[in-house]
């Protein structure tokens, strides 16, 4: 397993952390900026951040710093009542697939959608079994879109309490399932993201990671979950602060060989988004060095 003690060369801050810090939005090339002063080597951000940015302003400021993308979230939302809307999300997803290529993003991390009007409210039905049809009918065609592009897709699951309204792909168990169905020949073109806040807490977990194999982990995301957690979506606790056991989990995909960015990805509205960005940045290098 790496020695992650001595230096910060394998974090990657996913720029949710200090996306809105008191309140305010911190654009997200100021946020480059002060990662690249913190030697920080890697970023993912998010899709609406770049597009406030712009889109070819981010990828100048990337290649001024030499910074490049441990991901980029997000595409995925594949669930539909309609043609329109099931069109709606194809395109969606290539215009996702092609800023993440503008940017080099090595992957486009999918969060797949979970029973359509949910996540606005409303579900328009209580057929979880026919979401998960259509997340799979999904992924099938972005997958030729992304093979096209020559960019990998990362299936993320997401912690069962979101099962309704962000992913109905709940477990690492099930997301491996999608990639054998999709990709029986393991070429790498389909893959996961293993978020320890999403499935630190699985009893299949290490065998699940054995079953990914080096081929199928295509990202790392950590940050660490609360006791209490007062919020389902936006109390993700910093390394340390928590109850799960990530140097053991990081063991485990390593040893599988995986071997890329250890990404911090941490939404926390009361608590790491009401301080200085760069005070949460070096932070989350101080932990990265001793709790990762
Ligand atoms: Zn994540």
């Amino acid at each position: 397993m790496r020695d992650f003690s001595q230096d910060h060369r394998w974090l990657s801050i996913n720029t949710a952390t200090v996306r809105q810090q008191h309140g305010v939005d911190w654009p997200l090339l100021d946020i480059l900026d002060a990662c690249a002063a913190r030697g920080i080597r890697a970023v993912s951000p998010w899709r609406d951040q770049v597009a406030a940015a712009g889109l070819q302003a981010t990828a100048r400021k990337l290649q001024d710093h030499g910074i490049e993308l441990s991901g980029y979230c997000r595409g995925g939302m594949f669930t539909y009542t309609d043609a329109a809307r099931r069109q709606a999300s194809r395109d969606d997803n290539k215009r996702a697939l092609d800023e993440a290529c503008t940017l080099n993003a090595p992957c486009l991390v999918l969060v797949v959608g979970g029973l359509p009007g949910a996540l606005a409210g409303r579900a328009a039905h209580r057929d979880i079994q026919g979401a998960r049809e259509q997340v799979t009918e999904g992924i099938a065609a972005l997958l030729e879109d992304a093979r096209e592009r020559h960019m990998l897709l990362a299936i993320e699951p997401l912690h069962p309490m979101y099962a309704a309204d962000r992913a109905c792909i709940n477990t690492m168990a099930q997301a491996l399932d999608v990639c054998d169905a999709l990709d029986p020949d393991r070429t790498g073109a389909l893959g996961l993201a293993v978020d320890l806040y999403h499935v630190w807490w699985d009893p299949t977990l290490a065998e699940q990671i054995t079953r990914a194999g080096t081929a199928r982990l295509l990202a790392f995301h950590v940050c660490d979950w609360l006791t209490p957690t007062t919020h389902l979506l936006e109390d993700r606790g910093m390394m340390g602060d928590g109850v799960i056991d990530i140097p053991r989990i990081r063991a485990l995909v390593e040893a599988q060989g995986f071997a890329g960015y250890s990404e911090v990805e941490i939404f926390s509205r009361s608590n790491w988004w009401q301080r200085d960005g760069g005070q949460v940045l070096d932070t989350c290098v101080e932990r990265h060095r001793s709790c990762v």
